[in-house]
Protein backbone atom coordinates (compact mmCIF):
# COMPACT_ATOMS: atom_id res chain seq x y z
CA UNK A 1 0.00 0.00 0.00
CA UNK A 2 1.44 3.60 -1.02
CA UNK A 3 0.28 6.56 0.91
CA UNK A 4 0.39 9.65 -0.52
CA UNK A 5 2.19 12.31 1.49
CA UNK A 6 0.17 14.77 0.28
CA UNK A 7 -2.72 15.88 2.29
CA UNK A 8 -6.02 17.39 0.39
CA UNK A 9 -8.53 20.03 2.07
CA UNK A 10 -11.36 17.82 0.04
CA UNK A 11 -11.23 14.84 -1.64
CA UNK A 12 -14.13 14.42 -4.25
CA UNK A 13 -15.19 11.14 -5.87
CA UNK A 14 -16.04 10.78 -9.27
CA UNK A 15 -17.12 13.17 -11.61
CA UNK A 16 -20.34 12.88 -13.10
CA UNK A 17 -23.43 15.03 -12.54
CA UNK A 18 -22.26 15.90 -8.69
CA UNK A 19 -18.80 15.49 -8.47
CA UNK A 20 -18.24 17.15 -11.44
CA UNK A 21 -20.07 20.51 -10.73
CA UNK A 22 -18.91 20.57 -7.35
CA UNK A 23 -15.18 20.28 -8.21
CA UNK A 24 -15.80 23.28 -10.53
CA UNK A 25 -17.63 25.08 -7.49
CA UNK A 26 -15.02 24.21 -4.81
CA UNK A 27 -11.87 25.15 -7.48
CA UNK A 28 -11.60 28.56 -7.13
CA UNK A 29 -11.75 28.32 -3.22
CA UNK A 30 -7.66 27.79 -4.01
CA UNK A 31 -8.25 24.60 -1.66
CA UNK A 32 -6.27 22.02 -2.50
CA UNK A 33 -8.53 19.47 -4.01
CA UNK A 34 -7.76 15.65 -4.95
CA UNK A 35 -10.89 14.01 -7.55
CA UNK A 36 -10.45 10.66 -7.58
CA UNK A 37 -12.35 8.99 -10.74
CA UNK A 38 -12.33 5.41 -11.60
CA UNK A 39 -12.48 5.85 -15.38
CA UNK A 40 -10.68 7.94 -18.22
CA UNK A 41 -11.64 10.37 -20.96
CA UNK A 42 -14.30 9.33 -23.00
CA UNK A 43 -13.84 10.08 -26.88
CA UNK A 44 -16.42 12.03 -28.42
CA UNK A 45 -17.75 9.64 -30.75
CA UNK A 46 -17.66 11.03 -34.48
CA UNK A 47 -21.05 10.87 -36.27
CA UNK A 48 -18.92 8.50 -39.05
CA UNK A 49 -18.97 5.93 -36.42
CA UNK A 50 -22.80 6.23 -35.54
CA UNK A 51 -23.88 3.11 -37.42
CA UNK A 52 -24.51 -0.37 -36.32
CA UNK A 53 -21.27 -0.94 -34.48
CA UNK A 54 -22.05 0.96 -31.55
CA UNK A 55 -25.09 0.04 -31.20
CA UNK A 56 -24.10 -3.36 -31.21
CA UNK A 57 -21.11 -2.88 -29.01
CA UNK A 58 -23.20 -2.11 -25.94
CA UNK A 59 -20.71 0.73 -25.60
CA UNK A 60 -21.53 2.53 -22.44
CA UNK A 61 -22.13 -0.45 -20.25
CA UNK A 62 -20.04 -0.73 -17.59
CA UNK A 63 -17.12 -3.96 -18.18
CA UNK A 64 -18.04 -5.30 -14.28
CA UNK A 65 -20.94 -7.36 -13.64
CA UNK A 66 -23.41 -7.10 -11.05
CA UNK A 67 -26.39 -9.07 -9.90
CA UNK A 68 -30.41 -8.89 -9.96
CA UNK A 69 -32.27 -10.84 -6.64
CA UNK A 70 -32.14 -13.93 -8.48
CA UNK A 71 -28.51 -13.60 -8.04
CA UNK A 72 -28.18 -13.83 -12.46
CA UNK A 73 -24.99 -11.17 -13.63
CA UNK A 74 -25.83 -8.29 -16.25
CA UNK A 75 -23.55 -5.41 -17.03
CA UNK A 76 -25.37 -1.98 -15.78
CA UNK A 77 -26.04 0.42 -18.00
CA UNK A 78 -23.43 3.48 -16.95
CA UNK A 79 -20.32 5.18 -18.02
CA UNK A 80 -17.32 4.88 -16.09
CA UNK A 81 -15.28 7.71 -17.23
CA UNK A 82 -14.40 11.35 -16.41
CA UNK A 83 -18.14 13.13 -16.72
CA UNK A 84 -19.66 10.25 -15.33
CA UNK A 85 -23.32 9.51 -17.13
CA UNK A 86 -23.54 13.19 -17.96
CA UNK A 87 -21.01 11.95 -21.07
CA UNK A 88 -23.62 9.86 -22.29
CA UNK A 89 -27.06 11.74 -21.37
CA UNK A 90 -29.24 13.61 -23.23
CA UNK A 91 -28.83 16.64 -22.24
CA UNK A 92 -32.55 17.24 -21.02
CA UNK A 93 -32.10 19.61 -17.59
CA UNK A 94 -35.56 19.87 -16.20
CA UNK A 95 -36.57 21.18 -12.63
CA UNK A 96 -38.22 19.39 -10.62
CA UNK A 97 -41.94 20.75 -9.81
CA UNK A 98 -42.89 22.65 -6.59
CA UNK A 99 -45.24 20.04 -5.48
CA UNK A 100 -42.56 17.77 -6.39
CA UNK A 101 -41.03 18.17 -2.96
CA UNK A 102 -44.10 18.09 -0.97
CA UNK A 103 -45.80 14.39 -0.07
CA UNK A 104 -47.85 13.27 -2.86
CA UNK A 105 -50.40 10.47 -3.06
CA UNK A 106 -50.23 8.42 -6.15
CA UNK A 107 -51.94 5.37 -6.57
CA UNK A 108 -49.58 2.84 -5.06
CA UNK A 109 -48.32 5.56 -2.07
CA UNK A 110 -47.28 8.43 -0.84
CA UNK A 111 -44.11 10.04 -2.77
CA UNK A 112 -42.51 11.55 0.78
CA UNK A 113 -41.91 15.08 1.64
CA UNK A 114 -38.58 16.89 1.08
CA UNK A 115 -36.70 18.31 4.23
CA UNK A 116 -36.02 21.44 2.11
CA UNK A 117 -38.66 23.01 -0.79
CA UNK A 118 -38.30 24.27 -4.22
CA UNK A 119 -37.92 27.45 -3.10
CA UNK A 120 -34.69 26.44 -1.18
CA UNK A 121 -33.52 25.00 -4.42
CA UNK A 122 -34.72 27.70 -6.77
CA UNK A 123 -31.19 29.96 -7.02
CA UNK A 124 -29.13 26.80 -7.38
CA UNK A 125 -31.49 25.71 -10.29
CA UNK A 126 -31.12 29.63 -11.88
CA UNK A 127 -27.14 28.91 -11.46
CA UNK A 128 -27.07 25.47 -12.36
CA UNK A 129 -29.12 26.68 -16.16
CA UNK A 130 -26.48 28.73 -16.58
CA UNK A 131 -23.85 27.00 -15.72
CA UNK A 132 -24.95 24.14 -17.97
CA UNK A 133 -26.35 26.27 -21.01
CA UNK A 134 -29.79 25.01 -20.49
CA UNK A 135 -32.10 26.20 -23.86
CA UNK A 136 -35.64 26.24 -23.13
CA UNK A 137 -38.56 28.51 -23.17
CA UNK A 138 -40.80 29.21 -20.04
CA UNK A 139 -44.66 29.43 -20.18
CA UNK A 140 -45.59 26.91 -22.25
CA UNK A 141 -45.84 23.97 -19.74
CA UNK A 142 -48.73 24.34 -16.74
CA UNK A 143 -47.14 22.56 -14.38
CA UNK A 144 -43.63 24.30 -14.51
CA UNK A 145 -42.97 26.37 -11.76
CA UNK A 146 -41.82 29.49 -10.25
CA UNK A 147 -38.77 30.77 -11.85
CA UNK A 148 -36.68 34.00 -10.48
CA UNK A 149 -34.87 34.29 -14.38
CA UNK A 150 -35.57 33.50 -17.47
CA UNK A 151 -34.08 30.67 -18.90
CA UNK A 152 -30.58 31.62 -20.20
CA UNK A 153 -30.38 30.72 -23.91
CA UNK A 154 -33.61 30.13 -26.03
CA UNK A 155 -34.83 27.06 -27.26
CA UNK A 156 -33.35 24.74 -29.80
CA UNK A 157 -36.02 24.68 -32.58
CA UNK A 158 -37.84 21.38 -33.01
CA UNK A 159 -37.35 19.34 -36.56
CA UNK A 160 -40.25 20.11 -38.86
CA UNK A 161 -41.82 16.89 -38.17
CA UNK A 162 -42.04 17.23 -34.23
CA UNK A 163 -43.25 20.99 -34.67
CA UNK A 164 -45.99 19.34 -36.79
CA UNK A 165 -46.42 16.90 -33.99
CA UNK A 166 -46.58 19.54 -31.31
CA UNK A 167 -49.18 21.82 -33.25
CA UNK A 168 -51.50 18.91 -33.65
CA UNK A 169 -51.05 18.09 -29.83
CA UNK A 170 -51.92 21.33 -29.16
CA UNK A 171 -55.11 21.44 -31.37
CA UNK A 172 -55.99 18.34 -29.82
CA UNK A 173 -56.02 20.63 -25.98
CA UNK A 174 -52.31 19.38 -24.83
CA UNK A 175 -49.57 21.76 -23.54
CA UNK A 176 -45.91 20.55 -25.53
CA UNK A 177 -43.49 22.85 -24.06
CA UNK A 178 -39.65 23.11 -25.56
CA UNK A 179 -37.87 20.19 -23.48
CA UNK A 180 -34.62 22.37 -22.01
CA UNK A 181 -31.65 21.51 -23.07
CA UNK A 182 -28.03 21.82 -22.23
CA UNK A 183 -26.03 22.89 -25.21
CA UNK A 184 -22.57 24.00 -25.39
CA UNK A 185 -20.09 24.73 -28.43
CA UNK A 186 -19.60 21.01 -28.98
CA UNK A 187 -23.01 19.61 -28.28
CA UNK A 188 -24.50 18.46 -25.10
CA UNK A 189 -22.66 20.20 -22.09
CA UNK A 190 -21.50 17.45 -19.31
CA UNK A 191 -19.70 17.46 -16.33
CA UNK A 192 -16.59 17.24 -17.83
CA UNK A 193 -16.41 19.91 -19.89
CA UNK A 194 -18.32 22.10 -18.22
CA UNK A 195 -16.96 21.31 -14.41
CA UNK A 196 -13.84 19.34 -14.08
CA UNK A 197 -11.80 20.23 -17.01
CA UNK A 198 -12.02 24.13 -16.57
CA UNK A 199 -11.47 23.83 -13.10
CA UNK A 200 -7.92 21.94 -14.05
CA UNK A 201 -7.21 23.95 -16.20
CA UNK A 202 -8.11 27.52 -14.55
CA UNK A 203 -6.75 26.89 -10.77
CA UNK A 204 -3.27 25.17 -10.06
CA UNK A 205 -4.79 23.51 -6.80
CA UNK A 206 -7.28 20.60 -7.92
CA UNK A 207 -5.58 17.43 -8.86
CA UNK A 208 -7.27 14.82 -11.17
CA UNK A 209 -6.19 11.16 -11.20
CA UNK A 210 -8.17 9.03 -13.61
CA UNK A 211 -8.21 5.49 -13.38
CA UNK A 212 -8.79 5.58 -9.72
CA UNK A 213 -10.93 3.24 -8.64
CA UNK A 214 -11.93 3.75 -4.48
CA UNK A 215 -12.55 0.73 -2.88
CA UNK A 216 -12.84 1.74 0.99
CA UNK A 217 -13.08 3.94 3.09
CA UNK A 218 -10.76 4.10 6.55
CA UNK A 219 -11.90 6.08 9.83
CA UNK A 220 -10.14 7.15 12.89
CA UNK A 221 -10.11 4.93 15.57
CA UNK A 222 -13.02 6.38 17.59
CA UNK A 223 -15.24 5.88 13.77
CA UNK A 224 -16.12 9.43 13.71
CA UNK A 225 -14.39 10.74 10.72
CA UNK A 226 -13.09 9.62 7.20
CA UNK A 227 -8.85 9.41 7.68
CA UNK A 228 -7.95 7.70 4.19
CA UNK A 229 -9.17 6.61 0.66
CA UNK A 230 -8.29 3.52 -0.36
CA UNK A 231 -7.55 3.77 -3.92
CA UNK A 232 -6.94 1.06 -6.82
CA UNK A 233 -4.16 2.79 -9.66
CA UNK A 234 -2.72 0.79 -12.01
CA UNK A 235 -3.32 -2.78 -10.01
CA UNK A 236 -1.61 -0.40 -7.18
CA UNK A 237 -3.61 0.40 -3.41
CA UNK A 238 -3.15 3.73 -2.59
CA UNK A 239 -4.16 6.10 0.36
CA UNK A 240 -5.31 9.13 -0.23
CA UNK A 241 -5.81 11.84 3.03
CA UNK A 242 -8.46 14.90 3.34
CA UNK A 243 -9.99 17.23 5.46
CA UNK A 244 -13.37 16.55 4.10
CA UNK A 245 -14.54 13.30 1.20
CA UNK A 246 -17.17 13.50 -0.79
CA UNK A 247 -18.67 10.48 -2.86
CA UNK A 248 -20.36 11.45 -5.87
CA UNK A 249 -20.52 8.02 -7.31
CA UNK A 250 -23.57 7.61 -8.60
CA UNK A 251 -26.44 6.31 -6.30
CA UNK A 252 -25.92 2.83 -6.43
CA UNK A 253 -21.72 2.65 -6.81
CA UNK A 254 -21.75 5.50 -3.26
CA UNK A 255 -24.24 2.96 -1.21
CA UNK A 256 -22.10 -0.07 -2.12
CA UNK A 257 -18.69 2.05 -0.94
CA UNK A 258 -20.20 3.13 2.02
CA UNK A 259 -21.54 -0.72 2.64
CA UNK A 260 -18.09 -2.07 1.52
CA UNK A 261 -16.18 -0.14 4.19
CA UNK A 262 -17.98 -1.29 7.08
CA UNK A 263 -15.54 -1.64 10.42
CA UNK A 264 -15.90 -2.42 13.49
CA UNK A 265 -17.48 1.05 14.73
CA UNK A 266 -19.62 0.55 11.57
CA UNK A 267 -20.43 -2.85 11.26
CA UNK A 268 -23.21 -2.54 9.25
CA UNK A 269 -21.16 -0.14 6.42
CA UNK A 270 -20.07 3.44 7.03
CA UNK A 271 -22.95 6.11 8.07
CA UNK A 272 -25.48 3.23 7.99
CA UNK A 273 -26.93 3.69 11.82
CA UNK A 274 -30.30 4.13 10.41
CA UNK A 275 -30.24 0.97 8.06
CA UNK A 276 -30.73 2.78 5.19
CA UNK A 277 -27.54 2.68 3.17
CA UNK A 278 -28.23 1.16 -0.44
CA UNK A 279 -32.40 1.13 0.43
CA UNK A 280 -35.14 2.89 -0.88
CA UNK A 281 -33.35 2.88 -4.47
CA UNK A 282 -35.56 4.59 -7.14
CA UNK A 283 -35.07 4.49 -11.00
CA UNK A 284 -38.10 5.48 -13.10
CA UNK A 285 -40.70 3.31 -14.62
CA UNK A 286 -39.61 3.94 -18.20
CA UNK A 287 -41.33 2.82 -21.86
CA UNK A 288 -40.04 3.82 -24.92
CA UNK A 289 -42.70 4.23 -27.57
CA UNK A 290 -41.67 3.81 -31.42
CA UNK A 291 -44.13 5.98 -33.73
CA UNK A 292 -43.20 4.81 -37.35
CA UNK A 293 -43.45 7.40 -39.89
CA UNK A 294 -43.83 7.39 -43.87
CA UNK A 295 -41.35 10.64 -44.30
CA UNK A 296 -37.90 9.91 -43.68
CA UNK A 297 -36.43 12.60 -41.30
CA UNK A 298 -32.86 13.42 -40.41
CA UNK A 299 -32.14 11.11 -37.85
CA UNK A 300 -29.91 13.74 -36.03
CA UNK A 301 -32.08 15.64 -34.33
CA UNK A 302 -32.28 16.90 -30.75
CA UNK A 303 -34.93 16.13 -27.66
CA UNK A 304 -36.80 19.50 -28.28
CA UNK A 305 -39.91 18.68 -27.13
CA UNK A 306 -42.02 17.21 -23.57
CA UNK A 307 -45.86 16.95 -22.54
CA UNK A 308 -46.43 17.16 -19.30
CA UNK A 309 -50.27 16.98 -19.53
CA UNK A 310 -50.62 14.01 -17.47
CA UNK A 311 -47.96 14.90 -14.68
CA UNK A 312 -50.36 14.78 -12.02
CA UNK A 313 -53.22 12.86 -13.67
CA UNK A 314 -55.92 13.66 -15.41
CA UNK A 315 -60.17 13.74 -15.18
CA UNK A 316 -60.29 10.17 -15.17
CA UNK A 317 -57.15 9.03 -12.94
CA UNK A 318 -56.66 11.61 -10.17
CA UNK A 319 -53.30 10.38 -9.16
CA UNK A 320 -49.37 11.15 -11.00
CA UNK A 321 -48.80 9.45 -14.10
CA UNK A 322 -45.43 11.05 -15.45
CA UNK A 323 -43.50 12.41 -17.93
CA UNK A 324 -43.13 12.48 -21.98
CA UNK A 325 -40.46 13.30 -24.35
CA UNK A 326 -39.35 13.02 -27.60
CA UNK A 327 -36.28 10.55 -27.93
CA UNK A 328 -34.68 12.65 -30.33
CA UNK A 329 -33.90 11.53 -33.69
CA UNK A 330 -33.19 7.68 -33.35
CA UNK A 331 -29.76 7.76 -34.95
CA UNK A 332 -28.29 10.15 -32.82
CA UNK A 333 -29.32 8.17 -29.83
CA UNK A 334 -28.03 5.08 -31.28
CA UNK A 335 -24.73 6.90 -30.76
CA UNK A 336 -25.34 7.47 -27.15
CA UNK A 337 -27.25 3.72 -27.03
CA UNK A 338 -29.82 4.39 -25.01
CA UNK A 339 -32.27 3.48 -27.98
CA UNK A 340 -30.88 -0.22 -29.20
CA UNK A 341 -34.49 -1.23 -27.79
CA UNK A 342 -36.39 0.83 -29.98
CA UNK A 343 -34.31 0.16 -32.94
CA UNK A 344 -34.96 -4.10 -32.16
CA UNK A 345 -38.42 -3.88 -32.07
CA UNK A 346 -38.16 -1.77 -35.36
CA UNK A 347 -36.04 -4.23 -37.23
CA UNK A 348 -38.83 -6.79 -36.40
CA UNK A 349 -41.58 -4.95 -38.04
CA UNK A 350 -39.60 -3.76 -40.62
CA UNK A 351 -37.07 -6.65 -41.94
CA UNK A 352 -34.86 -5.95 -44.34
CA UNK A 353 -34.45 -2.10 -43.40
CA UNK A 354 -30.91 -1.19 -42.25
CA UNK A 355 -30.72 0.24 -38.61
CA UNK A 356 -29.90 3.39 -40.11
CA UNK A 357 -33.07 3.49 -42.37
CA UNK A 358 -35.33 2.23 -39.36
CA UNK A 359 -34.19 5.39 -37.60
CA UNK A 360 -34.72 7.67 -40.04
CA UNK A 361 -38.34 6.36 -40.09
CA UNK A 362 -39.12 6.10 -36.50
CA UNK A 363 -39.51 8.81 -33.73
CA UNK A 364 -38.93 7.73 -30.82
CA UNK A 365 -41.29 9.17 -27.03
CA UNK A 366 -39.76 9.02 -23.97
CA UNK A 367 -42.21 8.45 -21.11
CA UNK A 368 -41.49 8.01 -17.31
CA UNK A 369 -43.35 7.83 -14.28
CA UNK A 370 -41.95 8.40 -10.78
CA UNK A 371 -41.44 5.04 -8.47
CA UNK A 372 -41.74 5.59 -5.09
CA UNK A 373 -39.16 4.60 -2.26
CA UNK A 374 -39.45 1.37 -1.22
CA UNK A 375 -36.83 0.10 1.58
CA UNK A 376 -36.87 -3.25 -0.07
CA UNK A 377 -35.67 -2.21 -3.27
CA UNK A 378 -31.89 -1.86 -2.46
CA UNK A 379 -28.48 -2.40 -3.15
CA UNK A 380 -26.17 -4.63 -1.35
CA UNK A 381 -23.11 -6.52 -1.49
CA UNK A 382 -21.34 -9.20 -0.76
CA UNK A 383 -18.05 -10.26 -1.23
CA UNK A 384 -17.15 -8.54 -4.14
CA UNK A 385 -20.32 -8.84 -5.50
CA UNK A 386 -22.56 -6.15 -5.92
CA UNK A 387 -26.69 -6.96 -5.81
CA UNK A 388 -29.51 -5.04 -7.32
CA UNK A 389 -33.18 -6.27 -5.97
CA UNK A 390 -35.54 -4.22 -7.58
CA UNK A 391 -38.93 -4.21 -8.08
CA UNK A 392 -41.13 -1.71 -9.97
CA UNK A 393 -43.86 -0.38 -7.91
CA UNK A 394 -47.05 2.36 -9.23
CA UNK A 395 -46.92 0.48 -12.63
CA UNK A 396 -50.85 1.32 -13.15
CA UNK A 397 -49.82 4.80 -13.62
CA UNK A 398 -47.53 4.14 -15.81
CA UNK A 399 -49.52 1.79 -17.83
CA UNK A 400 -52.07 4.57 -17.75
CA UNK A 401 -49.72 7.21 -19.18
CA UNK A 402 -48.26 4.71 -21.75
CA UNK A 403 -52.20 4.12 -22.87
CA UNK A 404 -53.13 8.08 -23.05
CA UNK A 405 -49.93 8.92 -25.12
CA UNK A 406 -51.23 6.23 -27.29
CA UNK A 407 -54.33 7.57 -27.95
CA UNK A 408 -53.01 10.85 -28.09
CA UNK A 409 -50.78 9.83 -30.98
CA UNK A 410 -53.62 7.80 -33.39
CA UNK A 411 -56.34 10.68 -32.66
CA UNK A 412 -53.42 13.43 -33.98
CA UNK A 413 -51.33 11.68 -36.53
CA UNK A 414 -53.09 9.57 -38.73
CA UNK A 415 -50.31 8.78 -40.94
CA UNK A 416 -48.67 7.31 -38.85
CA UNK A 417 -47.34 3.16 -39.87
CA UNK A 418 -47.97 2.36 -36.61
CA UNK A 419 -47.29 2.71 -32.93
CA UNK A 420 -45.09 0.20 -31.03
CA UNK A 421 -44.48 0.37 -26.85
CA UNK A 422 -41.42 -1.01 -26.01
CA UNK A 423 -41.76 -1.70 -21.62
CA UNK A 424 -40.09 -2.70 -18.76
CA UNK A 425 -36.84 -1.33 -19.29
CA UNK A 426 -34.61 -4.22 -17.76
CA UNK A 427 -32.80 -3.78 -14.72
CA UNK A 428 -29.66 -2.97 -16.48
CA UNK A 429 -31.35 0.43 -17.31
CA UNK A 430 -30.36 2.05 -13.59
CA UNK A 431 -29.71 5.75 -15.81
CA UNK A 432 -32.04 7.49 -13.05
CA UNK A 433 -30.92 5.47 -10.23
CA UNK A 434 -31.58 7.40 -7.32
CA UNK A 435 -32.43 7.61 -3.55
CA UNK A 436 -29.80 5.00 -1.42
CA UNK A 437 -29.00 7.54 0.81
CA UNK A 438 -31.39 10.41 1.67
CA UNK A 439 -31.31 13.02 3.11
CA UNK A 440 -33.58 14.44 6.06
CA UNK A 441 -33.08 16.05 9.41
CA UNK A 442 -33.68 12.93 11.29
CA UNK A 443 -30.83 10.40 11.64
CA UNK A 444 -33.15 7.32 11.88
CA UNK A 445 -35.06 7.94 8.92
CA UNK A 446 -31.89 9.37 6.73
CA UNK A 447 -28.51 8.82 5.97
CA UNK A 448 -27.37 12.46 5.23
CA UNK A 449 -28.30 15.81 6.66
CA UNK A 450 -29.75 18.43 4.46
CA UNK A 451 -26.17 19.64 3.87
CA UNK A 452 -25.91 16.48 2.11
CA UNK A 453 -23.81 15.68 5.17
CA UNK A 454 -23.54 11.65 6.58
CA UNK A 455 -25.31 11.99 10.26
CA UNK A 456 -23.06 9.60 11.47
CA UNK A 457 -19.31 10.81 10.23
CA UNK A 458 -18.35 14.50 10.63
CA UNK A 459 -16.17 14.84 7.72
CA UNK A 460 -18.17 12.47 4.93
CA UNK A 461 -20.26 13.86 2.04
CA UNK A 462 -22.32 12.64 -0.87
CA UNK A 463 -23.59 14.63 -3.61
CA UNK A 464 -24.85 12.52 -6.07
CA UNK A 465 -28.47 11.32 -6.39
CA UNK A 466 -28.26 9.17 -3.67
CA UNK A 467 -29.81 12.16 -1.71
CA UNK A 468 -33.20 12.38 -3.41
CA UNK A 469 -35.99 11.23 -0.74
CA UNK A 470 -38.17 10.69 -3.85
CA UNK A 471 -37.59 11.01 -7.67
CA UNK A 472 -40.25 13.01 -9.51
CA UNK A 473 -40.47 12.25 -13.03
CA UNK A 474 -39.06 15.04 -14.65
CA UNK A 475 -35.14 13.52 -15.75
CA UNK A 476 -33.14 13.94 -12.67
CA UNK A 477 -29.55 15.90 -13.71
CA UNK A 478 -30.38 19.46 -12.89
CA UNK A 479 -31.57 18.59 -9.40
CA UNK A 480 -28.19 16.49 -9.05
CA UNK A 481 -26.51 19.52 -10.25
CA UNK A 482 -28.13 21.91 -8.19
CA UNK A 483 -27.84 20.45 -5.44
CA UNK A 484 -24.26 19.83 -5.64
CA UNK A 485 -23.74 23.77 -6.26
CA UNK A 486 -25.66 24.30 -3.31
CA UNK A 487 -23.57 21.92 -0.77
CA UNK A 488 -20.68 23.16 -2.64
CA UNK A 489 -21.55 26.87 -1.40
CA UNK A 490 -21.95 24.87 2.36
CA UNK A 491 -18.43 24.02 1.97
CA UNK A 492 -17.08 26.51 1.56
CA UNK A 493 -18.43 28.25 4.67
CA UNK A 494 -17.03 25.24 6.39
CA UNK A 495 -13.60 25.50 4.23
CA UNK A 496 -12.89 29.07 5.63
C1 LIG B 1 -28.20 7.06 -21.51
C2 LIG B 1 -28.55 8.05 -20.45
C3 LIG B 1 -29.31 9.17 -20.77
C4 LIG B 1 -29.65 10.09 -19.76
N1 LIG B 1 -30.33 11.23 -20.11
C5 LIG B 1 -30.62 12.14 -19.14
C6 LIG B 1 -31.25 13.37 -19.47
O1 LIG B 1 -31.48 13.68 -20.63
N2 LIG B 1 -31.56 14.23 -18.46
C7 LIG B 1 -31.27 13.94 -17.16
O2 LIG B 1 -31.63 14.73 -16.28
N3 LIG B 1 -30.65 12.80 -16.83
C8 LIG B 1 -30.30 11.91 -17.78
N4 LIG B 1 -29.63 10.77 -17.45
C9 LIG B 1 -29.29 10.57 -16.04
C10 LIG B 1 -28.08 11.40 -15.62
O3 LIG B 1 -27.02 11.19 -16.52
C11 LIG B 1 -27.69 10.97 -14.21
O4 LIG B 1 -28.81 11.18 -13.37
C12 LIG B 1 -26.52 11.75 -13.65
O5 LIG B 1 -25.39 11.72 -14.49
C13 LIG B 1 -26.15 11.16 -12.29
O6 LIG B 1 -25.18 11.96 -11.70
P1 LIG B 1 -24.33 11.40 -10.48
O7 LIG B 1 -23.36 12.46 -10.10
O8 LIG B 1 -25.29 10.90 -9.46
O9 LIG B 1 -23.56 10.12 -11.03
P2 LIG B 1 -22.77 9.82 -12.38
O10 LIG B 1 -22.99 10.87 -13.40
O11 LIG B 1 -23.08 8.42 -12.72
O12 LIG B 1 -21.24 9.92 -11.92
C14 LIG B 1 -20.64 8.98 -11.06
C15 LIG B 1 -19.14 9.04 -11.27
O13 LIG B 1 -18.48 8.30 -10.26
C16 LIG B 1 -17.47 7.48 -10.85
N5 LIG B 1 -17.27 6.36 -9.94
C17 LIG B 1 -18.16 5.39 -9.62
N6 LIG B 1 -17.63 4.56 -8.69
C18 LIG B 1 -16.38 5.02 -8.41
C19 LIG B 1 -15.33 4.59 -7.53
N7 LIG B 1 -15.48 3.52 -6.74
N8 LIG B 1 -14.15 5.29 -7.52
C20 LIG B 1 -13.98 6.39 -8.33
N9 LIG B 1 -14.96 6.83 -9.18
C21 LIG B 1 -16.14 6.16 -9.21
C22 LIG B 1 -18.04 7.11 -12.21
O14 LIG B 1 -17.05 6.70 -13.13
C23 LIG B 1 -18.70 8.44 -12.60
O15 LIG B 1 -17.78 9.33 -13.21
C24 LIG B 1 -29.26 9.85 -18.42
C25 LIG B 1 -28.49 8.74 -18.11
C26 LIG B 1 -28.12 7.84 -19.11
C27 LIG B 1 -27.27 6.65 -18.73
Amino acid sequence: MIIDDRYYDVIIVGTGAGGGTLTHKLAPTGKKILVLERGGFLEKESSELVEVEVFKKEDYHAPEQWYDNAGEPFHPQTCYSVGGNTKIYSGALLRMREKDFEAVQHQDGISPEWGLKYQDFEPYYTEAEKLYRAHGKAGDDPTEPSRSEDYPFSPVEHESNIQDIGDRVSKYGLHPAYLPIGIGDEGRTDSEDTGVTPAIKDSNNVTLKTGAKVVCLHTNSSGSTVKAVETEIDGQSYLFMGDIIVLACGAINSAALLLRSANEKHPQGLANSSDLVGRNLMKHLMTVILQQSPQPNSGLFQRTIYINDFYWGDENFTYPMGHIQNSGGILQDVIFSESPPILSVAAKLMPGFGLKQLAKRSLGWWLQTEDLPNPNNRVTVKGSKLYLDYTPNNVEAHDRLLYRWQEVLKATDKQSRGIHPYGSVPIQVVAHQCGTCRFGEDPQSSVLDLNCRTHDLDNLYVVDSSFFPSNAAVSPALTIIANALRVGEHLIERLK
